[in-house]
């Protein structure tokens, strides 16, 4: 994988593209919703004892262009733009916490049917959860498989948790996840055409079973590196940036 540059108006037609679909979520403003108390295990309470990183201006400036496994090259652009948003809207309305951002990958015809095809939701220092949003939550829950993708951040630089991966095997519609942290690393999930929902499932019972003992972050984070280095078996593209 390389970054690489893009000629001065080579991608007009995609940053058009993007320039429309920015402006379109900000005119519709965010909400913000509480979400109901989760049902909180030892594993969980161990995540939160991480701290928070503030966003600023150069994490931004930093996201960068990436040539995701799986996807299209039409999108990459865009992909860069909206992580860069996730993290604009987290710094400026959001208090540095998380924010997901969902969107689907069949914009360009939802886009001329006159449909909604983007939402964001805005959660806490340790979650969120992209359904809060009316728009998030039709596309995940209606889209046909795979053609969803989901970008959130983590003020405290983790990676994938538990629950994100949850996230992810849980919602077929959904193809791709992204996480970019405060600093503006990314890392992604993604499925093959080849995915094996079954598959997943069982690694990541195994990760979650062979650890739950622990309590520590320690545990929590072996459980998920479990996961994420057993995944390509199940025929999902894990990358870390
Ligand atoms: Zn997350």
């Amino acid at each position: 994988m390389h970054r690489y540059s893009v000629e001065e108006g080579q991608l007009k037609g995609y940053n058009d593209n993007i320039l429309y679909i920015i402006g379109e979520i900000r005119k519709k403003g965010w909400f913000e919703m509480e979400s109901e108390d989760k049902k909180i295990n030892d594993l969980e309470m161990a995540k939160k004892r991480t701290h928070k990183i503030l966003i600023t201006d150069m994490a931004i400036e930093k996201v960068p262009l990436i040539k995701y496994r799986e996807i299209p090259e039409s999108e990459y652009l865009m992909l860069q733009e909206l992580a860069k948003e996730v993290l604009m809207v987290s710094k400026n309305e959001n208090d540095s916490n998380e924010v997901a951002l969902t969107y689907s990958l069949d914009y360009r015809n939802l886009i001329a049917e006159g449909k909604e095809f983007m939402g964001v939701a805005l959660g806490d220092e340790h979650s969120v959860d992209p359904c809060m949003n009316t728009v998030a939550y039709h596309l995940i829950t209606t889209s046909i498989q795979c053609v969803v993708i989901v970008l959130h951040n983590h003020p405290s630089l983790s990676k994938f948790s538990l629950e994100d991966v949850k996230f992810f095997l849980s919602n077929g519609t959904v193809k791709m996840m992204v996480v970019v942290t405060n600093l503006g690393n990314i890392s992604y999930l993604v499925k093959k055409e080849n995915y094996s929902r079954k598959k997943a499932i069982e690694i990541y019972n195994h990760a979650v079973n062979v650890h739950n003992e622990g309590n520590n972050i320690r545990d929590y984070q072996k459980a998920v590196f479990c996961f994420l280095s057993n995944c390509h078996e199940a025929n999902i593209v894990y990358e870390d940036r």
